[in-house]
């Protein structure tokens, strides 16, 4: 039988993630929305709390995407998820609480950014000794493409025991405030997609500039910064993964870093879809509206009904989402399902969210509630680590069984 109940570990550690957003965030949430590329100071309690959890044993950041070292016992491993660590489930449950509390400040959080996933889905037991405990951002977009993560041009040239980075990445979340960036880059542009590896990169390495902050829609609580690598020296053994390049393969090795961080970005979506899910609530309880599940959606008030029908839709997002983040602790295969999770919870949380707004009228607009900033913070959780049309293109061609270069 299917137990969707959470193992005690998880039902904790997302209590605590709950707590941090409903004491942490929450309060901040309008103050950091009106001040765009300010500091959050409430993240030097955030960075405390993450190191003083980490040295106790505890993973609330799930910094390591769960992952352990060699040697290191899971004693819960078994407990629901059957048989694996629980670790992206993990992430998971805290990026959903969190995101409920603020998405800008989620993706701020101190060692929990996306290079952080990127380097618990790929990095050897060595690496994952050294960089387990750093604060990484995700740099792939650059000036020239977006949807098309096959088409970078940032170069990564070998000079005895050191990789040499060129070129310009954007959007980096977190870009300005992380420890390191995973970026990705080519060692050899003669071969195609196949040569793109992922390297970490100390952001005070030299030749490494932050050069530019975007202002957005939303979000705007998180950095987002353009980044310069000009002659930018790392260590040899600081490339993710093999340095060989295997042409059959293509980029497989970089690509499998998303069946890790999609399913979270969807946990994002589902975190903010239930913030305002819970906040048009108590609009319609108080204008008198009462949302029943023993009467026929048909046979109530509109907005009862429409919250139901979002209600379902918050639902599946939901359930796709922890499928997604516990075939990835199982070792299942699981681009299909991660990239079904952020299509499905990407638009939910778009749609949830601006319904919302609809729903509650004046009072959503306004900021009276924080609906109106959740209906543009949620928009970035279906462009970001692929956009709605690339998921749906991910999951066609897979269902279809055709290539990339079938169905574009
Ligand atoms: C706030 C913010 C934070 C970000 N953070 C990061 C980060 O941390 N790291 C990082 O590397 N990047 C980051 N990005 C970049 C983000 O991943 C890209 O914006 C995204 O991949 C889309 O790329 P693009 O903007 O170039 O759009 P394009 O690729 O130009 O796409 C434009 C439109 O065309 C559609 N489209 C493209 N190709 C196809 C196709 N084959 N079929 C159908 N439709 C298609 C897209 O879905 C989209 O609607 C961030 C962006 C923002 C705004």
């Amino acid at each position: 039988m299917i137990n969707l109940e959470l193992p005690k570990k998880l039902r904790a550690s997302a209590n605590q993630a709950h707590q941090v957003a409903a004491e942490i965030f929450r309060p901040a949430s309008r103050k950091y929305d009106l001040a765009e590329h300010e500091y959050p100071i409430e993240l030097d309690t955030m960075a405390a709390m993450v190191e003083g959890l980490s040295d106790s044993g505890g993973d609330v950041s799930g910094a390591t995407g769960g992952r352990k070292t060699e040697g290191e016992k899971d004693e819960h491993a078994t407990e629901l998820l059957g048989n694996s660590n629980g670790g992206n489930m993990s992430a998971l449950m805290n990026a959903l609480e969190t995101s409920w509390g603020d998405v800008g400040l989620m993706l701020s959080i101190p060692y929990q950014g996306l290079g952080n996933a990127a380097i618990a889905a790929v990095a050897t037991d060595e690496q994952l000794e050294r960089f387990g405990k750093v604060w990484a951002a995700m740099a792939i977009t650059e000036p020239s493409f977006g949807s098309d993560s096959a088409a970078v041009t940032t170069t990564a040239t070998l000079d005895g025991d050191e990789w040499v980075l060129n070129g310009t990445k954007i959007f980096v979340t977190a870009g300005s405030r992380a420890t390191h960036i995973v970026v990705w880059a080519s060692v050899d542009k003669s071969l195609g997609r196949a040569a793109i590896k992922s390297f970490v990169v100390p952001r005070d390495a030299k030749g490494l500039t932050v050069s530019r902050l975007e202002h957005k829609l939303g979000i705007k609580a998180s950095d987002t910064a353009e980044i310069r690598f000009e002659d930018c020296r790392i260590p040899k053994d600081n490339i993710l993964g093999s340095p060989e390049v295997n042409v059959e393969k293509g980029f497989a090795g970089v690509m499998q870093t998303f069946d890790n961080t999609r399913p979270l970005v969807a946990a994002m979506a589902v975190g903010v879809g239930r913030a305002a899910l819970e906040e048009l609530r108590k609009v319609l309880t108080d204008a008198g509206i009462e949302i029943s599940y023993d009467k026929p959606a048909n046979n109530q008030h509109a907005a009862a009904a429409e919250f139901l029908r979002m209600e379902a839709d918050f639902e599946s997002a939901y359930l796709l989402s922890l499928r997604a983040a516990w075939m990835a602790d199982n070792k299942k295969p699981n681009s299909l399902e991660a990239s079904m999770s952020k299509a499905k919870a990407g638009r939910m949380g778009t749609d949830v969210t601006l319904k919302a707004v609809e729903l509650a009228g004046a009072t959503g607009y306004s900021q009276r509630t924080l609906l109106e900033k959740w209906g543009r913070d949620s928009k970035i959780l279906d462009i970001f680590e692929g956009t709605q049309q690339i998921q749906q293109l991910i999951v066609a061609r897979r269902v279809l069984n055709l290539s990339s270069d079938k169905l574009k």
